[in-house]
């Protein structure tokens, strides 16, 4: 009799242990799937940030494409227009143009000559230099240098 008690006692613990496996194993499961799952989420931020990375390079380039089309120079003066919609503003420094692709407005010295607040370079027309020139002929006979 105590033998049949013990052993049903046995299977009890037994059963019991099984479950405790069991719900063990479950649990890993979870841990394992959710571990899976923050991986997956990694993941899905590191395509999403090339993603964003990919659109403003797009971005970028199609600014700059653009920026190239609409863009003219006028070679009295070496200055740059951008031309859009018929419309043009500048000039533009046609040295930092060049170099680093940037628009930098010239200021204008309203005779001519623009120069550049960024690379300071002078930029004038054939007819600003032929106004020197003449002004210069004119100080040499006046003074007669
Ligand atoms: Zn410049």
């Amino acid at each position: 009799m105590i033998d049949i008690v013990a052993a049903i006692e046995a299977i009890k613990i037994s059963i019991n242990c099984v479950k405790v496996v069991s719900e063990g194993l479950k649990a890993i499961k979870e841990v394992d799937q959710k571990l899976d799952f923050l991986e997956m989420k990694q993941q899905l931020v590191k395509l999403t940030e090339n993603l964003l990375n990919a659109e403003e390079k797009i971005y970028e380039l199609d600014t700059k494409l653009s920026l190239q089309q609409s863009i003219e120079h006028q070679s009295d003066g070496n200055i740059m227009w951008i031309i859009k919609e018929l419309k043009r503003s500048g000039p533009y420094c046609s040295t930092c143009f060049g170099d680093e692709g940037k628009t930098i407005t010239l200021n204008d010295n309203g005779d001519g000559s623009w120069n550049c607040p960024k690379c300071k370079n002078h930029f004038h027309t054939k007819q600003w230099r032929q106004d020197q020139d003449e002004k210069h002929r004119r100080i040499k006979r006046l003074y007669k240098v």
